[in-house]
């Protein structure tokens, strides 16, 4: 097990430190996100990692929740460094993770940790998130990741999720989980104190309903415009589930996959298909 003095001396590079063997053991962590690089969830994960790793933050300049996996291919992508050191893209979560790793960074990090996102991110939310498609984009690079976020949306408890980020990746760490093949894991955190936080729970993902109808306005110029409607409420939020486990204070763990191949039904495709080359009646 690493002390957490040692990553300190480490990461003062004390030339004077016995404990220089373990400093190869340095995680480099490359942290982005989708609300932007100014969202209080990425300065909270930041400030709780930067002790424990060395920290690259590169995030989208602006709001990109909801962004998924999209890359910007049709127009160029500028990257300007703030005043607190962040690297900030006009572009989104994923482009970020995407140029961080084909070529701004002249390293290779051991983990990308997107958030923490302000909102949940569980059930069918994975499928849009930006949070998940910047953890995603590290994960499809052969990097392990993790994505972290919020249930509620209004930060509260921010200081306490961010410290039980820190000791999740610390111990993935200490198990030396960082360093294998590569994992993506979503981390959904209850707005609690700290010490109203449950355990870790390993979770499947719950579903939600079809999203609330799209709301119509009308613009000043008399057009009418379209905003897209609420997430759904929990459709499938049993024992087990995100939904469950977070709403009895736990944190949820989900490990994602990202084959979207419909298993299950392989065969009953492979029959369906027959049929139709056939012309046979398989009704
Ligand atoms: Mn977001």
């Amino acid at each position: 097990m690493i002390e957490l003095a040692w990553y300190k001396k480490c990461l003062r590079r004390d030339p004077t430190s016995t404990i220089q063997r373990y400093c190869s053991y340095i995680m480099k962590i490359l942290i982005s996100n989708d609300d932007g690089f100014t969202a209080p969830g990425i300065v909270a994960l930041f400030e709780a990692l930067k002790d424990v790793a060395e920290v690259e933050v590169i995030a989208p300049e602006h709001n990109n929740s909801a962004k998924s996996n999209a890359l910007t291919v049709t127009s160029p992508l500028y990257v300007h460094r703030a005043s607190n050191g962040f690297r900030y893209v006009n572009g989104t979560p994923a482009d970020c993770v995407h140029i961080a790793l084909t070529g701004l960074l002249e390293y290779r990090p051991d983990l990308v940790v997107s958030g923490i996102n302000n909102g949940a991110n569980m059930g069918d939310d994975t499928i849009y998130s930006g949070t998940v498609g910047a953890a995603m984009e590290g994960y499809l690079f052969g990097i392990p990741a993790i994505a972290f976020s919020q249930v509620q949306r209004d930060w509260l408890h921010l200081d306490a999720a961010a410290r039980k980020a820190r000791e999740l990746i610390l111990s993935l760490h200490q198990q030396q989980l960082v360093t294998r093949s590569p994992w993506l894991l979503n981390v959904n955190v209850p707005n609690l104190p700290y010490a109203d936080i449950g355990t870790v729970k390993l979770c499947r993902l719950g579903r939600r309903h079809a999203a609330e109808r799209v709301i119509q306005q009308t613009s000043p110029r008399g057009e009418t415009m379209y905003w897209i409607g609420a997430a759904g409420a929990a459709a499938d939020d049993a024992e087990g589930t995100d939904f469950h486990a977070t709403a009895q204070g736990h944190m949820s763990m989900t490990p994602l996959q990202v084959d979207l191949t419909d298993h299950d039904h392989l065969g009953y495709w492979a029959q369906t298909i027959s049929c139709l080359s056939t012309g046979a009646d398989c009704t």
